[in-house]
């Protein structure tokens, strides 16, 4: 079929395979050409189809050239729908590390379930013996736990509601938002869901099962951010859902297994798409960045986490221990233009101000859009195999 973006709010609802496949190459290319530390060799990655957590799946497997099992929760093509790009990017992964010689499975189903993590205990167990790095990289809106119940997060701030500037993406209108707090049901279902409580299943049963070595790593990721985020995020619902995953680092730490909090950049994912005020932040922080020549997307990230901050030598942390990606985004002179260009931006002036385009093109390029190379008009055939679930 002939496959076209179909742009749903913040989501494509269609994906290009070959499009997908070319995005994860120059990936892959990217960190073939970086120098290399010493890192672990059997990498289980929870979240492994898109984001940071496909760039941590691609930098372990090309910096350190290790095993990897990927867990995700994605689609197969089917009748007229394409895959999602979770599906094509794991697909093309998996192809090259193949072709590379190296072994790389996935498990497709949630990761949040007990089945799915008896699954794939049963697959390190008989593939790997152990893991030596498990990286937790789940951004889902809801979770069911193994008592059968249903958590939604929200995104939404705590105690007061906030206004603040931010951007309608369709129209590219720069309107005030107030953002409602949420209610205290609402703080715990969004901590259900993105704090630390399935990290650490992962973890204990992985620990019950014999299956990490003693001594391993973990790492979750997480997002500070400037101030004129804060009441939406670090102070947020999703902010108290943080602050459980890193008192989470705490508690597997404490019980065995170092445990670290990787602080990130702020970037276009398709969970941060979804965040109101983020978006267009992002868009400014994106033009400061590159004029300052300092910009990088999941892949620099990921490189920069594995080979100087956790795996070169002792673990490069901050006073509270935390790994910080986000030291180019914070930089005082970064933040320093990117609040002028805040308090100046109107719809008149985006594109003097904010990177909005180029906001755009990492958002279509998640699901395999306006890469370059590639035909958008050619028939394409939808219905890729990812090689180990066939
Ligand atoms: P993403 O949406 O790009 O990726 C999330 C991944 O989780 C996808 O592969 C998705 O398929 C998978 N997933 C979701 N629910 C699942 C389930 N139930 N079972 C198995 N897989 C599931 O998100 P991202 O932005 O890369 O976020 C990853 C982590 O990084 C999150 O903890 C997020 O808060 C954090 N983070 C993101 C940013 C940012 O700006 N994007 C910044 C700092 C930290």
């Amino acid at each position: 079929m002939v496959i076209q973006p179909k742009v749903r709010g913040f989501i494509c609802t269609t994906a290009h395979p070959e499009g997908c496949k070319a995005a994860v190459k120059e990936q892959i290319d990217f960190v073939k050409a970086q120098k290399h530390a010493d890192g672990p060799q059997k990498v289980l990655v929870v979240g492994a189809s898109m984001g940071y957590g496909l760039a941590s799946r691609i930098t372990a497997a090309y910096s350190f050239g290790a095993a990897t099992i990927g867990v995700i929760f994605d689609k197969p093509a089917s009748g007229n729908k394409t895959a999602s790009s979770g599906w094509y990017n794991t697909a093309a992964f998996e192809e090259f590390a193949l072709a590379d010689g190296l072994y790389a499975k996935t498990v497709n189903g949630d990761a949040n379930a007990k089945e799915t993590k008896d699954f794939v205990i049963e697959m390190i167990k008989k593939d790997l013996g152990k893991v030596d790095l498990v990286v937790y990289s789940l951004a889902a809106p809801r979770r069911t736990t193994d008592d059968g119940v249903t958590y939604s997060s929200v995104l939404k701030t705590v105690g007061e509601p906030y206004t603040n500037k931010t951007i309608d993406l369709k129209n590219r209108v720069v309107s005030d938002i107030t953002v409602p707090p949420a209610t205290e049901e609402e703080v715990s279902a969004t901590v259900k869901v993105m704090g630390g409580e399935d990290w650490k299943s992962w973890i204990d049963a992985l620990k019950a099962a014999d299956a990490i070595e003693d001594n391993a790593v973990t790492v979750a990721y997480s997002y500070i951010g400037p101030d004129i985020t804060h009441p939406m995020y670090a102070d947020g619902s999703i902010g108290k859902a943080k602050d459980h995953l890193f008192a989470t680092s705490k508690e597997i730490t404490a019980e065995g297994i170092k445990a670290y909090i990787s602080v990130n950049k702020a970037l276009v994912t398709q969970s941060s798409a979804a965040i109101p005020i983020v978006p267009l932040y992002i868009s400014i922080l994106y033009k400061v960045m590159k004029a300052n020549g300092v910009h990088e997307g999941c892949i620099q990230q990921m490189y920069r986490l594995m080979n100087q901050k956790l795996f070169a030598g002792d673990a490069v942390v901050d006073e509270e221990n935390r790994i910080r990606l986000d030291d180019l985004e914070m930089q005082e002179s970064i933040q320093n233009e990117v609040r002028q260009l805040w308090q100046d931006i109107t719809t008149e002036n985006l594109s003097s101000h904010a990177d909005l385009d180029g906001y755009f093109k990492d958002f279509y390029q998640l699901f395999g859009f306006g890469v370059e190379g590639i035909d958008y008009s050619a028939d394409t055939n939808a219905d890729v195999r990812i090689p180990s679930i066939g």
